[in-house]
C-alpha cells in the first residue's frame, strides 16, 4: 500500500453558542481537513486546528506547510512507516497541527488496511468514556442556566472557563457549587489568566465555600512552571497543565519540577497520536495523571482519534466535547454528536467493529484548497 493521492481542504465549522475563553471568544471555527489516498482504494482523514496562542501557528501558516512541505512529503509513502514520516516532518517544520493532521489521517490509514477500528488498532479495551461538558465565560444567569440544563440532560463533571476577573469567578464557581446537586464535580480552566497571586485568591476562597473543584487546569501563564508549582503547593485542588505541556520536554520539566498532579493531552499540540505517547509514558514514569482534551474546532475525525488514545492508555480524564460544541460537523449529515462518534451523555461511544468509513463532506461548509494524484 502507498500514498498516491491527497486532498486539503478548509472547512468553516459553527460554534453552538458562542464561546468565550481569557484568551478569546470564538463564533466560528476555521480549520484544514487532510485526506489521503492509496492505491488500494483507502481514504484516511485527518484534520489541522491551529490555534496562535495555544499550537504558535496561524491557519494560512498552516495550510502553507501541509500544501507545499508535508503533503508533497507523502507521495508514495507507505502508511505503515509512520515513524519515519515524522521524523521526516520534524526535520521540516514546527507546525504541530499540520502534523497533527497527517499522523491522524496516516493512523486512519492503517486501520483500515487492517479492517479495524483505529481504538482496536491502538489497542483500546473499551469504547466509551465519560467527558465534561465545557461552559465558556458568561453571565452569572447563563452559567447557571447552561450548567443545570447539561446536570439534567445527564452531566456530572462541567467544566468552567475562568481566568478574565478573579473576583466573577469566584462569584461563578460559588453560584454553581450552591445550585447544583452534590454529584455534581467542577472543573475550573484558566487559560492562563491568572497571576500567582490571583489564582491564589480565587482557590483559596472557592475552599473556604467548599467548592467541589476536581481540579484546576493552567491557573497561571504557559511559562510559569514555577507558578503552577506555587499554586499547587498552597491549595488543596489538584493542578493540570495544559498550555505548559506542548511536548515531551515540558512534560519532564514540569514532571520532576513537582509542578502539577495531571497532563492534558491535546493531539494539536503533541502533533499526533505517536508523538503524543513520548508525553504519557513519562508523565506515567512520574505516575502522573492524564487527562484527554481537544481544541474548540476539532470535528469527530480528532476528536475520535482523542478517545482512541485515551481508551488504550487508561487516561484518567476526558474533555471529549470539542466536536459537540459545534453546531455542524464537516461530513453531510454528520451532526454534533451523531456520526461515528456517538453522545450517550455522559459518555462518548463508538464502534469496534472495522474501519469508519466516512460520508462525503458537506459542501457548504468545507472547501477544497489542493489536491493532487499520481
Ligand atoms: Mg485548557
Amino acid at each position: 500500500m502507498f500514498i498516491n493521492g491527497y486532498r486539503l481542504y478548509r472547512a468553516t465549522l459553527g460554534c453552538l453558542r458562542p464561546f468565550r475563553i481569557a484568551t478569546g471568544l470564538q463564533e466560528n471555527c476555521e480549520i484544514l481537513l487532510v485526506e489521503l489516498l492509496t492505491d488500494t482504494g483507502h481514504v484516511g482523514y485527518g484534520e489541522a486546528v491551529p490555534i496562535p496562542l495555544l499550537t504558535d501557528e496561524n491557519l494560512v501558516g498552516c495550510e502553507w506547510t501541509l500544501q507545499e512541505v508535508l503533503l508533497p512529503l507523502l507521495q508514495g509513502k507507505d502508511p505503515w512507516c509512520l515513524r519515519e514520516i515524522h521524523n521526516d516532518m520534524l526535520s521540516l517544520t514546527r507546525s504541530k497541527s499540520a502534523r497533527c493532521a497527517i499522523d491522524v489521517a496516516v493512523h486512519n490509514l492503517q486501520a483500515q488496511c487492517a479492517g479495524v477500528s483505529l481504538s482496536r488498532l491502538l489497542g483500546a479495551p473499551r469504547t466509551r468514556y465519560e467527558t465534561n461538558y465545557s461552559i465558556g465565560i458568561c453571565s452569572l444567569e447563563e452559567t447557571v442556566s447552561l450548567a443545570r440544563q447539561f446536570y439534567e440532560a445527564g452531566y456530572h463533571k462541567i467544566k468552567i472557563k475562568v481566568g478574565l476577573e478573579p473576583d466573577y469567578d469566584v462569584e461563578r464557581v460559588v453560584k454553581l457549587n450552591e445550585t447544583l446537586p452534590a454529584e455534581v464535580q467542577f472543573r475550573l480552566d484558566a487559560n492562563c489568566g491568572w497571576t500567582r497571586h490571583q489564582a491564589l485568591q480565587v482557590l483559596r476562597r472557592c475552599q473556604e465555600h467548599r467548592c467541589r473543584i476536581e481540579f484546576v487546569e493552567q491557573p497561571v501563564a504557559r511559562e510559569d512552571f514555577e507558578g503552577m508549582r506555587f499554586i499547587r503547593e498552597r491549595v488543596e485542588y489538584p493542578i493540570a497543565a495544559d498550555e505548559s505541556v506542548q511536548n515531551a520536554e515540558d512534560a519532564l520539566h514540569l514532571l520532576e519540577g513537582r509542578c502539577v498532579d495531571i497532563l492534558n493531552i491535546k493531539l494539536m499540540k503533541t502533533g499526533g497520536l505517536l508523538p503524543a505517547l513520548k508525553v504519557v509514558h513519562l508523565a506515567r514514569a512520574f505516575r502522573c495523571q492524564m487527562m484527554i482534551g481537544g481544541m474548540v474546532g476539532e470535528s469527530e475525525i480528532s476528536v475520535m482519534a482523542a478517545a482512541s488514545l485515551a481508551a488504550s492508555l487508561d487516561f484518567e480524564y476526558a474533555d471529549l466535547d470539542a466536536d459537540i460544541l459545534l453546531r455542524e460537523g464537516p461530513f453531510e449529515g454528520h451532526g454534533a454528536g451523531t456520526g461515528h462518534l456517538g453522545l450517550e451523555v455522559p459518555h462518548r461511544v463508538w464502534s469496534d467493529e472495522g474501519a469508519v468509513k466516512y460520508p462525503g463532506l458537506a459542501s457548504e461548509r468545507v472547501k477544497l484548497v489542493h489536491e493532487w494524484h499520481c
